[in-house]
């Protein structure tokens, strides 16, 4: 059995019934064999014996009082993975579905998504299973308030920096930094994804949506072609979907598709944006509600955005929401890109059969880190105390987009699997965690 196998089986029955986590694993540590071959010290170091494991994991409970004045009681993770190249960073989801297999799933897949920014961040991801869709104000105040009041001990700038992800954005955050410097007295960069008014930064909010569609960008370059005329469906509704269709917009796409949990909206006349920003930032309405500003658009409860015919397909919502059938709908009607806003949005047999078909695929730890990297650009504002211009930040994020997806595919070549950007994107973000790993002896 090579050394990956093993270390893949050991890391499955250490960790049952985890099944994402076990997808990750399956997804990453297989393709690192070309790489683990030709540095033998990488095994005999147990490198990867010791990146499968979390650093350490808290479990915790978040106890919280709703507008009834009725007691609830929610579940709080926070899996600090690996910290070889610089503190823990990641983001934090709330949702219904959070296990800890989630968390450990997102927690393995950010510590190769922030190596490849080139920014001096580590892994870690957190989370729980309140579900904020519905909630009041106050009452989302209550959670994030209990939810700080036991992770706070655990953060720092300069230790763990935890972010929005699906269920956490601007108010969360708001909320939860209130409580964290209650509760330190300290005024640090230790949550991203701040307002503007409290040391936010300028593209934060764009920058996974913006920096997907930079990637696409580099990918279409390649083949030779742009952005221009081109169709283009999106699942999802929230951060990530919308400023992915707001960049696709402006490079001269049509976005004809978006979604959430209940249904999907197709506007065969491209998506209208800011109705979609009204429903979903300002009312925090369903994706139907959609219907109300277009006459043309219509509202599909079943089925997937995957069966409407686009030359670019850029899953923005969850785990696992491009299986075989959607990836057969999307080959079969001509799709030529698929880029993961979502992480893990493909299952492993759809990529297969997506990269067998021609598709250029870019996996999500690639393709959607423009989110940490401006994360980890708001931290450097932080420390030195100097905001910069939105023009500022987003060239950089273009150029770290830029910069991702030529090692994925100089890494693909480089082992013999062009255009493969998964396994590029796997190989180029190991190596520099490896490399630091064993600079830093067994720790
Ligand atoms: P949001 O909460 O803003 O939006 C999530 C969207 O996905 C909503 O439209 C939501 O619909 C839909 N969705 C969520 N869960 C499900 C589900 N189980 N089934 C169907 N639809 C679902 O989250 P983000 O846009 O921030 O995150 C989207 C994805 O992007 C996630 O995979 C996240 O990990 C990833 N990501 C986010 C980053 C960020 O900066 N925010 C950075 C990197 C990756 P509904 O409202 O009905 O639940």
């Amino acid at each position: 059995m090579s050394y990956t196998n093993k270390v893949l089986e050991e890391a499955k029955n250490r960790n049952p019934n985890e099944p994402e986590f076990h997808q990750a694993l399956t997804e990453i540590i297989p393709t690192l064999q070309p790489l683990l071959d030709e540095h033998p010290k990488y095994e005999e170091e147990g490198i990867l014996e010791r990146l499968v494991e979390p650093d350490r994991q808290f479990m915790f409970k978040v106890p919280w009082v709703d507008d009834s004045g009725k007691v609830r009681v929610n579940r709080g993770y926070r899996v600090q993975f690996n910290n070889a190249i610089g503190p823990y960073k990641g983001g934090l989801r709330f949702h219904p579905s959070v296990t800890l297999g989630t968390i450990k799933f997102l927690g393995f897949e950010q510590i190769f998504k922030n190596s490849l920014t080139g920014l001096p961040i580590g892994g870690g991801k957190g989370g729980s299973d309140f579900d904020p869709k519905g909630k009041s104000n106050r009452e989302v105040m209550a959670f994030c308030q209990s939810f700080i009041s036991e992770l706070y001990r655990h953060m720092g700038a300069d230790l763990d920096i935890p972010a929005g992800d699906i269920g956490v954005g601007g108010r969360e955050i708001g909320y939860m930094y209130g409580q964290y410097k209650r509760l330190t007295g300290r005024y640090e960069g230790s949550l991203t994804g701040k307002g503007l008014a409290y040391g936010g930064s300028l593209v934060r909010k764009e920058a996974t949506g913006y920096g997907l569609v930079y990637m696409v960008e580099n990918m279409l370059s390649a083949k030779g072609t742009t952005f221009e005329g081109k169709s283009v469906v999106i699942s999802g509704s929230g951060n990530v979907a919308i400023y992915a269709a707001e960049k696709a917009q402006q490079f001269g796409a049509k976005v004809t598709t978006m979604s959430d949990s209940n249904g999907y909206v197709h506007d065969p006349d491209g998506i209208d944006l800011e109705a979609v920003k009204q429903i979903k930032e300002v009312r925090r309405g369903r994706i139907k509600e959609y219907l109300e500003y277009s006459k043309k658009a219509e509202y599909f409860e079943n089925g997937s955005v995957w069966s409407i015919p686009c030359d670019l397909a850029l899953p923005c919502a969850t785990q696992n929401e491009l299986l075989e059938d959607g990836a057969k709908m999307l080959i079969k009607n001509g799709c030529i890109v698929v880029a993961e806003g979502s992480n893990m949005s493909t299952s492993l047999k759809a990529t297969e059969l997506l990269q067998k078909n021609g598709v250029f695929f870019a996996p999500g730890k690639a393709a959607n880190a423009g989110g940490v990297a401006v994360s980890a650009l708001e931290m450097a504002q932080n420390s030195s105390r100097i905001p910069w211009l939105f023009e500022e930040t987003d060239c950089k994020l273009r150029t770290i987009m830029h910069k991702i997806y030529i090692s994925c595919a100089e890494e693909a070549e480089r082992y013999g699997m062009k255009d493969n950007l998964a396994a590029g994107a796997n190989i180029a973000g190991f190596k520099k965690v490896a490399e630091a790993m064993l600079e830093q002896g067994v720790v």
